[in-house]
C-alpha cells in the first residue's frame, strides 16, 4: 500500500474495497467483469468471493484475479487446498469462530497454508477480551465490526469482559461516551440508553486494546500479557492451553532469544516454547562432562545465577574442590540447568514468583528432566545443597546423594564443603571454560558441533575462542549465544546445521529472502547462522525461520555480520 500499515491492526472499511458475495451478482463472469474497475493502490482489494457458512464447503472455485495493488483473498478454513497468492488472506466466516478448538484450527490451517510474508485478517471476531490472543494465534488484521454490532444490541466490551448494560450499576470506563450515558441516569435504570454510545465506547476499547497489544509485542512480552489476558474465559484460557499442546506452530515461530525478562507467573508458563525447549536441548544436545561428582543448587533470583550472593557463597565454600565437580542448577520452569548453559536464553532471563511452594506438575517436570538427564550422565557420587520441598521432591524420589540440607549460612556452607571435599577426594580437574564452549555450541548448532569447533589447538580468552594462529573462531555473547566468525563457520559447515543456501551474488548488507535458496528446517529467529552461495561465504544471524526464508518472498532473512568472496 502507498500508506503503511504496521501489523497487528484495527483495519477500517475505507481502507477496503470489496466486490462483494458472489451472491450479490447475476453470473460468475458478471462478478468477475465487475471486479475490474476496483484497483486503487492505497485500498486492500477483495475480488468476488463466495460466502458460505463456516462448516459448508462452496460450492464455486472462483479464477484468481490479477491487480496492481495490494489484494485480499477470502478463504475458507476448513476447506482450504492451494491459495492464489495475495498479500492478505481474509478468513470467511471468522465470526462464527467461538469454540477454542475451531478457532485454533482455523487459524493454524490458514497460517500452514499460506506464505509467512501474507497477512491474515480476521473480520468480525475481535473483542477487547479476545484481541491479545488472537494477534498471539498469528491474525494480523481485525476490525471493530463485532464490537460495534454488539453496542447496538446493548453489550458493553472492556479489556475485561462484556456485559449487558442493563446490569451494570455504574461504568468502568469514562471515556466521553461513558460519561455521556452516565448524565442519562444510573445504566441499570434506563429503560432507553443511548446504544450508539454504547458502540462508540466499545470501538474506542478495541481501539486502545491494539495499541496495548502492540507496544506488547514492541517489549517482547505479548506472551506474558496473554497468559494475564485470558483468564476473562474459560474458552480464552481454553485457547492457549490448546495452543501450547499442538506446540509446533509455536516452536517453528519462537526466537532463541529475546531482550527481555521471561516472567513464569501462571501454570501456563510451564508449557512455554522456551521452557520446553531449553529442557529438550539439555537432554538432546547437551553432553555432561565426563565427572564423578555432580553438585546439585538452588536457583536464584538474581541471572545468572553465578552473580547472586547465594552462588557467589556456595563458590566460596568449594574454594578449589570446585573444578573438580559439575554443577547443575534445579529450577522451576526449567528444570535441569547445568552452570555452562547458565547464560543461555531463558536460564539467565526469566523471573518467577518465589514461594518455597513446588506445585505438584512442577514436580513432575523436575523430576521427568532430572531422570532423563541422569540417565545420560556417568556420576558416581551426588552432593544435594538443596532444602525445603525442593529437597523433599527430589530425595522422596529415590535420588541417591549425599543431603547436605542446602542454606547459605556459615554452617551450611561447611556442610557443603565437607560433603564436596568427601565426593571429589580422588576426583580429576575439568576444564571448565572448555566445558562452557562446548555445551553453548552444541546448544545452538546441535550435538557434537562443540567438539567440531574446538579441535586442534584453541585458546579461550575471555568471550572470545580463537585457533592456534590467534584467530577468532567465535564469541560468547552476552545474549548468552554463541557469534561465529568465518573461521568458526569454516568448522562448523560439515555438520550441514544452520546453513543457508543464496543464489549466485556477494551479498552487501542483509540477505533478503528472495536471495535464499535453502535454509536449515531448524533455523529459527536469532540463531547464528553460515550464509553460503557460488560467489560467498559468510556469517550472520536469522531474522526469520529457516522454512520461512525458503517460503517469504520478501523481508530480511539473514543480517549479515561478515562476508567473503569466494
Ligand atoms: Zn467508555
Amino acid at each position: 500500500m502507498e500508506r503503511t500499515i504496521n501489523t497487528p491492526a484495527l483495519i477500517s472499511n475505507d481502507r477496503i474495497v470489496s466486490a462483494g458475495s458472489l451472491w450479490g451478482f447475476g453470473s460468475v463472469e458478471e462478478a468477475l467483469e465487475a471486479a475490474d474497475g476496483h484497483i486503487d493502490k492505497d485500498k486492500l482489494f477483495i475480488p468476488p468471493h463466495v460466502s458460505v457458512p463456516l462448516h459448508v464447503e462452496p460450492p464455486v472455485d472462483l479464477p484468481q484475479i490479477e491487480t496492481d495493488g495490494p489484494c485480499g483473498l477470502v478463504v475458507h478454513p476448513f476447506f482450504l487446498d492451494e491459495p492464489y497468492p495475495a498479500d492478505v488472506y481474509i478468513m470467511g466466516a471468522a465470526g462464527s469462530l467461538r469454540n477454542p478448538r475451531e478457532l485454533l484450527k482455523a487459524v493454524l490451517e490458514v497460517k500452514e497454508k499460506t506464505p509467512p510474508d501474507s497477512a491474515l485478517y480476521a473480520p468480525a471476531l475481535a473483542t477487547p477480551a479476545n484481541l491479545a490472543l488472537l494477534v498471539y494465534l498469528g491474525v494480523d488484521l481485525v476490525d471493530s465490526t463485532r464490537v460495534v454490532v454488539d453496542g447496538y444490541l446493548g453489550r458493553y466490551h472492556t479489556h475485561d469482559g462484556t456485559w449487558n448494560i442493563e446490569d451494570l450499576r455504574e461504568l468502568p470506563c469514562r471515556c466521553q461516551h461513558c460519561r455521556a450515558l452516565e448524565e442519562e441516569g444510573r445504566p441499570d435504570q434506563n429503560p432507553n440508553p443511548n446504544l450508539r454510545m454504547i458502540s462508540d465506547h466499545n470501538h474506542l476499547k478495541l481501539e486502545e486494546e491494539i495499541r496495548l497489544v502492540r507496544e506488547m509485542i514492541r517489549r517482547g512480552c505479548l506472551r506474558e500479557y496473554v497468559e494475564k489476558s485470558v483468564r476473562v474465559t474459560p474458552e480464552e484460557t481454553a485457547t492457549l492451553r490448546l495452543l501450547d499442546q499442538e506446540g509446533r506452530y509455536l516452536e517453528r515461530r519462537t526466537p532463541v532469544f529475546r531482550k527481555n525478562v521471561m516472567y513464569s507467573n501462571t501454570a501456563e508458563s510451564l508449557h512455554r516454547v522456551e521452557v520446553a525447549r531449553y529442557a529438550r536441548r539439555v537432554l538432546d544436545r547437551y553432553r555432561a562432562p565426563e565427572c564423578e561428582v555432580l553438585l546439585l543448587l538452588p536457583c536464584s533470583a538474581r541471572k545468572p545465577y553465578t552473580k547472586s550472593r547465594s552462588h557467589r557463597l556456595f563458590a566460596g565454600a568449594l574454594g578449589s574442590w570446585r573444578k573438580r565437580i559439575h554443577e547443575v542448577i534445579l529450577t522451576s520452569p526449567l528444570a535441569v540447568v547445568p552452570r555452562e548453559l547458565e547464560e543461555v536464553y531463558p536460564a539467565a532471563h526469566y523471573d518467577v514468583p518465589v514461594t518455597g511452594r513446588w506445585d505438584l506438575e512442577e514436580r513432575d517436570w523436575l523430576l521427568r528432566c532430572l531422570d532423563a538427564y541422569l540417565e545420560r550422565s556417568s556420576y558416581k557420587k551426588i552432593v544435594a545443597h538443596i532444602d525445603g520441598e525442593l529437597r523433599e521432591a527430589v530425595e522422596e524420589h529415590g535420588i541417591d546423594a549425599v543431603y547436605t540440607g542446602g542454606g547459605t549460612n556459615g554452617e551450611a556452607l561447611s556442610r557443603l564443603n565437607a560433603a564436596v571435599k568427601e565426593a571429589a577426594i580422588d576426583a580429576s580437574v575439568l576444564d571448565q571454560k572448555r566445558l562452557r564452549v562446548r555445551a553453548v555450541t552444541d546448544y545452538f548448532f546441535g550435538s557434537n558441533s562443540g567438539d567440531l569447533l574446538l579441535a586442534g589447538e584453541v585458546r579461550i580468552k575471555g568471550r572470545e575462542i580463537q585457533d592456534g594462529d590467534k584467530k577468532t573462531l567465535a564469541t560468547l555473547t552476552p545474549n548468552g549465544t554463541i557469534a561465529l566468525s568465518i573461521e568458526g563457520a569454516r568448522r562448523l559447515e560439515p555438520m550441514g546445521a544452520h546453513i543457508v543456501e543464496i543464489a549466485e551474488f556477494l551479498p552487501k548488507g542483509d540477505v533478503l529472502s528472495p536471495g535464499v535458496i535453502d535454509a536449515d528446517e531448524d533455523i529459527r529467529p536469532g540463531d547464528d547462522v553460515i550464509v553460503r552461495g557460488e560467489k560467498a561465504f559468510g556469517v550472520g544471524r536469522a531474522r526469520m525461520s529457516g522454512w520461512e526464508m525458503v517460503r517469504a518472498t520478501r523481508g530480511v532473512a539473514v543480517e549479515l555480520r561478515r562476508v567473503e568472496e569466494v
